[in-house]
């Protein structure tokens, strides 16, 4: 099997949950997970069709982004998918030498602020450079204490203060399931996420708190992203699907 072919497959099974839930395939972005992996395969998977690419350290995300344009590959839209912890929140910017558009991060979505702390500090280093970030809140569905995230609740009470931050806005949801052997047992989880942004939408609107969007659930992995379509994912992050086991982490 190619990347290529992978990447078909995946794209296939996509469309199949998305016609099982009666959406159009076309709302639901594929978010390659290239963490670990050479450029080589980034390079193999692009000219397959692939744009979105994640990387969930954000250094590894920027030597990839200036090797892949250096490559003279098209362009990418890069998503940081991972924890940014906050000695590394400048990097959420991008290194200087890098050429972003004007008044734009190369970095498309940081899906993973999942603390009061990184959203403040990532919104005073982009107000100080003239730009705002597109950000996903990320949300422990699950209640595990091994994984990261606002707990619903918190997050309910978090916003007022998050909503007052000047250059973050906040286009919707994230969530990392627990790994297990049925994605069946995950169904729950990724349903309270998304009830969670129809009440967020409601308490929030956009027409009143216009830095709030509200328009995007980040959930599903290669053990899930079926069901999470099924539960209305806008975005899945595949990596071992595409790109094979990950020999580190
Ligand atoms: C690694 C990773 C993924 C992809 O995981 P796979 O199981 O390889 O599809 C998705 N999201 C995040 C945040 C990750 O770190």
């Amino acid at each position: 099997m190619t990347i290529a072919d992978n990447l078909h497959q995946v794209r296939a099974r996509m469309a199949g949950a998305a016609r099982r839930a009666q959406r159009s395939p076309d709302e639901i972005t594929l978010v390659a997970v290239s963490k670990t992996k050479p450029l080589s395969l980034i390079a193999e998977t692009a000219a397959a069709g692939q744009v979105d690419f994640g990387e969930n350290r954000v250094e590894e995300l920027w030597q990839k982004a200036e090797a892949a344009a250096a490559a003279g590959l098209d362009p990418i839209r890069w998503h940081a998918i991972g924890t940014i912890q906050s000695r590394k929140a400048k990097l959420a910017l991008g290194p200087p030498s890098f050429q972003s558009p004007p008044g734009k991060s190369a970095i498309c979505l940081i899906h993973a602020v999942d603390r009061p702390k990184i959203a403040q500090r990532l919104s005073r280093l982009a107000a100080e450079n003239d730009r705002t970030l597109d950000v996903l809140l990320e949300v422990n569905v699950s209640g595990e204490a091994s994984k990261q995230g606002f707990s619903p609740a918190g997050l309910v009470d978090a916003l007022p203060a998050l909503l007052d931050l000047p250059a973050l806005r906040y286009c919707g949801l994230m969530t990392m399931a627990p790994y297990v052997d049925d994605a069946e047992e995950v169904r729950p989880l990724f349903r309270d996420l998304r009830c969670l942004l129809q009440e967020l939408r409601h308490t929030f609107p956009p027409a009143q708190f216009p830095q709030a969007t509200w328009q995007h659930l980040s959930m599903g992995m290669t053990s899930d992203f079926e069901v999470a379509i099924e539960e209305g994912a806008t975005i899945v992050r595949v990596g071992t699907a595409i790109f094979g086991h990950r020999e580190y982490e």
